[in-house]
């Protein structure tokens, strides 16, 4: 478990008419990350796989359109222990668990990650 207090959250706000996550750290530091972002980089198995697939179906246009895109709508939010957060979308997919220090990480902001947010790293 990380002791950084930049990988703890002090505050987090879900505003969804901005479809943002605001995450106030301990440090004192403040992300936003786009609510579409989130779910683009939602971290569990099975989108892990479904990016992978899309990836290498490039050469497939039949199965791009055959996919509906995943909905960005965040019904609901949970601590997982001290690390993590769960975010529960609006299609009722909810086994992404977004862990804290990796979110710091990927911070959009033009001073943690002046190219643009990174993709979400888990392992
Ligand atoms: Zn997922
Ligand atoms: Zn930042």
């Amino acid at each position: 478990m990380t002791t950084n207090p930049g990988a703890r959250p002090q505050e987090i706000t879900i505003n969804r008419a901005a479809s943002v996550m605001r995450i106030l750290w301990l440090d004192g530091h403040a992300s936003e990350f786009p609510l579409r972002w989130l779910r683009a980089n939602c971290p569990c198995a099975t989108c892990r796989e479904e990016r992978r697939a899309a990836t290498m179906a490039v050469a497939d246009p039949l199965r791009l359109t055959a996919t509906p895109p995943p909905s960005t709508e965040v019904m609901g939010a949970e601590f997982v222990g001290q690390y993590a957060i769960r975010l529960t979308w609006s299609d009722g997919h909810a086994t992404g668990i977004f862990p804290f220090a990796a979110l710091r990480a990927c911070c959009p902001c033009s001073t943690c990650n002046p190219e643009g947010a990174p993709p979400l790293v888990i392992d």
